[in-house]
């Protein structure tokens, strides 16, 4: 299955877009974790991002398409992804179109994850983020040892860019730029809003129960 998921930073994306992959049998493809484990490696990708996600801005729609379409090539993105933080504007979904056009797919859905701002300044301001393999950790969804990653046992970090300054400009970035994409994609009927407020299970569940039958 081929699905976008939408939300504004912090609407848990992160948090719930690698459990709705694991339940679809697909691979969840996050470009902000694409960048961030490229500067991590200090590629010229990641060097060409940093700056950009440092002051919260969107990078250059040519540097994450590259970032994208190799993670797309991979054979275990061939039957299915769940996209989490692309489509960022209006260009991105053009080229989106065009790269499922080319290879015959297209998508299945998108769900549009809403919760209300001070929702998100709250969780943002206290989540910590695995560099390794992205996943996110709240005071309501603890890692089981203080500090590791449940995962691979990683350190976990407060991201760079998860500070007040940068999370309103971040959220100023989403309702010019990406917001926009709900209508873009309510009109072609692939559209659907999920109540992104609750328990981890219960949004998970709100959003497999929002999928078209396969
Ligand atoms: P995220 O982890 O999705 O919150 O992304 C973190 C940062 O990476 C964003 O604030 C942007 O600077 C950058 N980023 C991630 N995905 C995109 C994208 N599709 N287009 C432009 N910039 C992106």
């Amino acid at each position: 299955m081929r699905l976008i998921l939408l939300g504004p930073p912090g609407a848990g994306k992160g948090t719930q877009a690698f459990r709705l992959a694991a339940r679809v049998g697909a691979p969840h493809v996050a470009t902000g974790e694409l960048l961030r484990a490229a500067r991590a490696a200090e590629t010229e990708i990641g060097a060409r991002a940093s700056e950009y996600m440092d002051a919260g801005e969107l990078v250059p729609d040519e540097v994450v398409l590259e970032i994208l379409k190799l993670r797309l090539a991979e054979p275990d993105a061939s039957d299915g992804f769940v996209l989490d933080g692309f489509p960022r504007n209006a260009a991105q979904a053009k080229a989106l179109d065009e790269i499922l056009e080319e290879i015959g797919q297209k998508l299945d859905a998108v769900i549009a994850l809403d919760v209300p701002d001070a929702v998100i300044v709250e969780r943002l301001s206290s989540r910590l983020t695995c560099i390794k393999c992205g996943r996110v950790y709240s005071p309501s969804a603890p890692p089981k040892e203080p500090g590791r990653c449940n995962a691979d046992g990683t350190e976990l970090v407060r991201r760079r860019d998860d500070n007040p300054a940068v999370i309103q400009h971040r959220l100023q970035v989403y309702r010019k730029e990406t917001e926009p994409l709900i209508a873009y994609y309510e009109d072609r009927g692939l559209l659907t809003h999920v109540n992104g407020v609750g328990g981890l299970e219960e949004v998970l569940d709100r959003m497999v129960a929002s999928l078209p039958v396969a």
